[in-house]
């Protein structure tokens, strides 16, 4: 389920909208002030999530300490 963020160009407060299928065609007003003057941005907080971790060789590490462990 898509979730938008959006801007207040009058309070300059940034809220998310969780769009479904049926409404999305509904005007989007703003939470705190109820203006409807808002500027949709893009999330890119929901694209970090999955795919912007840094690549550390976690096994290495795991491997490490399983070996001390040993002897
Ligand atoms: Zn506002």
């Amino acid at each position: 389920m898509p979730i938008y963020e959006y801007v207040c160009r009058d309070c300059k407060k940034h809220f998310e909208v969780l769009t479904t299928s049926s409404r999305n065609t509904e005007p989007v007003k703003c939470p705190k002030c109820g203006s409807l003057n808002v500027a949709k941005t893009i999330s890119a907080s929901s694209f970090r999530v999955g795919s912007g971790r840094p690549s550390i060789p976690s096994g290495a590490l795991s491997g490490c300490s399983s070996k001390s462990g040993f002897s």
